[in-house]
């Protein structure tokens, strides 16, 4: 199995499949660093809105936890809301 990381542009709404060893991955459109989103990270579809601020917003939180398994817990709940 390849463990390929999900980077995503949030202004742009792309997203790619890198190893987490690579170098920094840079946005197609716009060619800003893209973000790591993790190994378990489902990209929302470009018209979701809503799917992308949630995202964001999973980040920010993973940011100050530095806490996986509680984002992974995040994204799971996010989806019965
Ligand atoms: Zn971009």
């Amino acid at each position: 199995m390849p463990s390929n990381c999900t980077y995503v542009c949030f202004p742009c709404r792309t997203s790619a499949s890198r190893s987490s060893r690579s170098a920094p991955v840079l946005c197609q459109h716009c060619g800003e660093e893209m973000t790591n989103m993790g190994k378990q990270f489902r990209v929302p579809r470009k018209s979701d809105k809503r799917g992308w601020e949630n995202a964001k917003r999973i980040l920010e939180e993973r940011e100050t936890t530095s806490h996986l398994r509680e984002v992974r817990r995040r994204i799971e709940m996010s989806k019965y809301r």
